[in-house]
């Protein structure tokens, strides 16, 4: 039989439009009911790169005077590695820093963990650091964010992604970070600690304010990344600019509308505050989102309430995966996105 290489490129040609629908479909968003009749739920997930009590403890301030409590990354140790300038940053051997640490905690704040330090760590100085965090604030870290090149980040750069062949392109395209810390024939290996010890690791950043709306299944399972115990996706704050063009007006009357979640993705050292005090147009916004009825919360109370009360899976299927890895190598290329 002789085969027509039109009819075959038909065919192929409905396939790929099958794949793309079937794939890029997005999954059904259903509002959730956050407590004591609030609207919506808004998270702050502050990455410490950079931070100096100078640069931060005005935002903070804002936070304490607004009611917002919000996710603290902390470093345990200095950097072993300056010359990268997202290492640089005050550890929790600054004494005035573990007391403002524990100030935040005091007023239902959360301190969660961004590797042992900017820089690379062993396992046994991971195990280190985690045991020193349980004895200064009496638990481990819920949170853990990776950080930038950290060879101890569990599935980072190119690991980010499982599905073929979204991990080769993003190799090719960005080339990225390699990251060892779920790797157990490596030095940096502390995948089954984190497994026992963390709850929550921020995933994927978006450029859309309901998080909740990009993938309704956070905080979630995924089988290909087993010592991880729940991924959540963050929305992208990273900047001043980002975090105001984030919060505009518009964005936070639709977060309401929608009854969504927001898990901001951001670093608060950068830039937030010029000389003592916190950017007017940021003060301004985030004064008009405080203003209404949300629950300004730490990740992972938000990621407990949820979890507790969804009736469906949380374990990812391998179509979900294929959505939302698409969904953000697309967002990767055009914007940047974490
Ligand atoms: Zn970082």
């Amino acid at each position: 039989m002789k085969i027509s290489v039109k009819r075959v490129a038909v065919v192929a040609v409905l396939m790929i439009v099958a794949a793309v629908l079937y794939f890029g479909y997005p999954p059904e968003y259903k509002p959730v009911r956050f407590p004591d009749g609030k609207t919506f739920a808004f998270c702050i997930v502050d990455d410490t790169d950079g931070a100096t009590l100078d640069r931060i403890r005005p935002v903070y301030d804002l936070f304490g005077e607004l009611g917002i409590r919000s996710t603290k990354t902390m470093w345990v140790f200095p950097t072993n590695d300056s010359t990268h300038w997202p290492n640089r940053g005050v550890a929790l051997d600054d004494s005035v820093y573990m007391s403002f640490l524990l100030g935040l905690k005091a007023r239902g704040s959360e301190i969660a963990l961004h590797g042992a330090r900017g820089g690379n760590s062993t396992r046994d100085e991971t195990t280190l650091a985690l045991e020193r965090f349980k004895n200064v604030f009496g638990s481990y870290p819920r949170v853990h964010i990776n950080h930038y090149r950290n060879l101890d980040n569990l599935y980072w750069g190119a690991d980010k992604l499982s599905v073929f062949p979204f991990h080769t392109l993003y190799s090719l395209i960005f080339g990225g970070a390699p990251s060892y810390g779920h790797d157990t024939l490596s030095e940096y290996f502390w995948g089954d600690i984190a497994k026992e010890r963390i709850s929550y690791v921020v995933n994927y950043s978006f450029q859309e304010i309901n998080t909740l709306s990009v993938d309704p299944l956070i905080p979630y399972f995924d089988p290909s990344k087993p010592y991880v115990n729940y991924w959540f996706h963050s929305s992208d704050g990273g900047m001043l600019s980002s975090f105001c063009d984030l919060i505009s007006k518009e964005n936070v009357d639709r977060l309401e509308k929608e009854e969504g979640a927001c898990f901001v993705y951001t670093h608060l050292a950068s830039g937030f505050v010029k000389d003592g005090a916190v950017d007017s147009t940021f003060d301004a916004r985030l004064r008009y989102l405080a203003s209404k009825n949300g629950w300004f919360a730490p990740a992972s109370e938000v990621l407990d309430y949820i979890r507790e009360r969804r009736s469906q899976s949380d374990t990812i299927t391998f179509r979900q995966r294929v959505h939302v890895e698409g969904r953000w190598l697309l967002e990767k290329a055009l914007h940047g996105s974490r």
